[in-house]
């Protein structure tokens, strides 16, 4: 093998003068020789150990007494030394990056994997967690959210007693009946700024605005949208919600290894496109658990169907929050759906 030379900076480990010297590689030593043409060291391959290089980092070899030369190159290094022991110490990250391929099937492997942890490892997990939680943690959960949604958004309802009477009594004589595993209640309030709508919070507390009382014309449109509420709670879709918000983030923070990109927008797109499947997922789940729960009592699914349509029609051209109704599944596609059930 015809010998290679390459400069590089010695330090003997004894003083810290930095000699410039010319590194010879033959087939079984290495040369060093200083700026007068010195030969200052010659030591077997076995002696000595290389440092992994990354990407065009310098790179290093280390001497058995602590010296140690520094090369500005390691991949030039790299390239000089023999198939020997001293490249048997190559980290696999070395290789890697010398492999494009194998960088790109390991990328696509964390991209595939990530993907099917995100679609269906997390909403596994946290469907798991959320039915493991106990009723009296979820009321609290419940509650807080209540008083946050008083201090903010709600006011005092302006529907008569009577009229409240009225919905409570069709309200319970549809929930005695259906199967549930929670007892649940309505709450009345005035929403200007949700407008038409209504909420399922944990724990069997559902509240009501008057404006959705208000553009809805016969009452079983309301039981209907109570029903959906109902679905969502039994479901726990906001328990598992809360889980897989976490835990995507959390993966994320895992995967690019810090907080502040995975909150970035590039991090936070495929959580979004990620939550934005999970609450069509609920949506859908919710209409059609329902349904069911409508079908038991003798109502028709359609309900629901003629009360979307109202709350469209309420919310049509209005800046509010459309709450009740998500963006996906559209409005039209769900009350085609009702319909057809
Ligand atoms: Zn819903």
């Amino acid at each position: 093998m015809a010998s290679k030379t390459l400069p590089a900076i010695y330090l003997d480990g004894q003083s810290s003068k930095k000699n410039e010297v010319q590194v010879h590689f033959d087939e079984n030593e290495i040369r060093l020789i200083d700026a007068e043409g010195q030969l200052l060291r010659q030591d077997a391959y076995q002696d000595l150990s290389v440092e992994p290089v990354l990407a065009n980092m310098h790179g290093t070899i280390r001497f058995s007494d602590g010296a140690v030369c520094e090369f500005a190159n390691g991949r030039d290094l790299h390239s000089v030394l023999p198939e020997s022991k001293t490249r048997k110490t190559f980290s696999i990250i070395h290789k890697l990056e010398n492999h494009l391929p194998l960088v790109g099937l390991a990328l696509l492997l964390v991209v595939v994997s990530t993907w099917g942890v995100l679609k269906y490892g997390v909403p596994f997990a946290a469907k798991a967690a959320a039915y493991t939680i106990p009723l009296s943690w979820e009321k609290t959960t419940g509650e807080q959210v209540l008083e946050g949604m008083d201090r903010a958004l709600f006011s005092e309802s302006a529907l008569s007693s009577e009229r409240q009477k009225e919905l409570q009594a069709k309200f319970s004589d549809f929930t005695t009946k259906i199967e549930r595993s929670y007892d649940y209640e309505i709450l009345f309030r005035a929403s200007p700024k949700m407008g038409a709508n209504a909420l399922a919070l944990p724990g069997g507390t559902i509240i009501i605005t008057d404006e959705l009382v208000n553009i809805t014309k016969d009452d079983r449109e309301v039981i209907a949208v109570l029903a959906h509420e109902i679905a969502h709670i039994e479901k726990r879709h906001m328990m598992r919600h809360m889980f897989q918000d976490s835990v995507t983030v959390l993966l994320l923070v895992l995967i690019t290894g810090d907080l502040e990109s995975a909150t970035s927008l590039v991090a936070t797109l495929p959580t979004v496109m990620v939550q934005m499947h999970y609450s069509r997922m609920f949506e859908s789940e919710a209409d059609k658990h329902g349904a069911s729960l409508l079908l038991s009592q003798g109502l028709k699914p359609e309900w629901l169907a003629i009360a979307l349509e109202h709350l469209e029609q309420a919310h049509e051209g209005k800046g509010k929050s459309r709450g009740f109704l998500s963006s996906h599944p559209s409005t039209p596609e769900r009350v085609a759906t009702l319909r057809k059930m």
